[in-house]
């Protein structure tokens, strides 16, 4: 089966956390030619120590990411870090605006038990904004607080496409500098793990919330006679 997807819309709590759990993969997504529209709800601010950052270096750095991940529809929005719960509503409104004009393919968001309340919050706001659409959902794991996730969608990835994943991390600079997870070796070994699921070197994992199957077409599968 082809992963046939041609309007996909990647979601993220924060600055960062796509390019984390779902990285490898948008940057494959963009390469198949998918039109990819990517969303960040809290630009962070109130997370940047301004005694060595300007206060805008997350969403700078946000930038370059997905300059190198090719994705050229980026909005970053200004919600307040740690208290997406408190603006639930306007989350879900805003999802709703995302969609009312381009159905999407695929979503892919963060997760629904993740314990970062700012994480969980957009993982059941998206939910809620697609049902009744016909839009496939997934979520991506953030490393350090999804120990609970269990995948069942698998993206195997090359090695070329993991050492792309840790280039584009590494203009990260603000948090290679004090978070363990943005390490090398971290990130190398979380992608190896999800590889050994699925018997290849490297992959990247998803929870399927929903799948909707579409472009089956009255040929049939290539080479196998049709049934009647
Ligand atoms: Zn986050």
């Amino acid at each position: 089966m082809i992963w046939n997807v041609s309007d996909v819309l990647i979601l993220s709590p924060h600055t960062d956390d796509m390019e984390l759990g779902a990285g490898g993969t948008v940057r494959l997504l963009v390469q198949s030619g998918a039109r990819v529209k990517s969303v960040v709800l809290s630009d962070c601010r109130k997370s940047v120590d301004t005694t060595k950052y300007p206060e805008d270096i997350l969403r700078k750095e946000c930038l370059a990411a997905a300059k190198h991940l090719g994705i050229d529809d980026l909005t970053i929005l200004s919600f307040p870090v740690r208290e997406l719960p408190e603006h639930r509503q306007e989350i879900l409104e805003t999802l709703y605006g995302i969609r009312k004009d381009r159905e999407f393919d695929l979503v892919i968001t963060s997760w629904w038990g993740d314990t970062h309340q700012d994480h969980r919050t957009l993982a059941e706001e998206t939910q809620r904004a697609f049902m009744r659409t016909s839009s496939t959902v997934l979520s991506y794991a953030i490393p350090g607080s999804c120990s609970d996730f269990v995948p069942n969608v698998f993206v195997p990835l090359t090695e070329d496409d993991v050492k792309k994943k840790i280039e584009m991390l590494r203009l990260y600079e603000s948090q290679v500098a004090k978070r363990d997870y943005f390490q090398t070796d971290a990130i190398r070994a979380f992608l190896t793990y999800q590889g050994i699921h699925v018997g290849r070197p490297y992959a990247e994992a998803f929870a399927q919330h929903r799948t909707v199957v579409k472009g089956f077409s009255a040929g049939g599968i290539p080479g196998r006679p049709r049934s009647r």
